[in-house]
């Protein structure tokens, strides 16, 4: 049993919790010269990392299995909203 940390309901007895992403946060990476190292010893090469842009999990939430639909419906939501659909 556990405490939904959505709607602060008390679980029934066997019912799933659920971890749900509640925020992201915007992050880059900068580029890394000669981080990917293949092979080894003399004639190993290193190569760049590019870095680049994505999202980082900002807050996680154990919630019950009615708020990871709302919330999956609102995350489906925003990323419509985002392509512009
Ligand atoms: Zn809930």
């Amino acid at each position: 049993m556990y405490r939904c940390q959505l709607c602060n309901r008390v679980s029934r007895p066997g019912e799933r919790a659920t971890k749900v992403v509640t925020e992201r946060r915007p992050a880059e990476y900068p580029s890394r010269g000669k981080a990917q190292k293949a092979g080894s010893g003399r004639r190993s090469k290193a190569q760049d990392d590019p870095g680049g842009a994505g999202y980082e999990i900002a807050k996680e939430a154990m919630v019950c299995p009615t708020c990871a639909q709302e919330q999956l419906a609102k995350d489906a939501a925003q990323e419509a909203d985002s392509i512009g659909i």
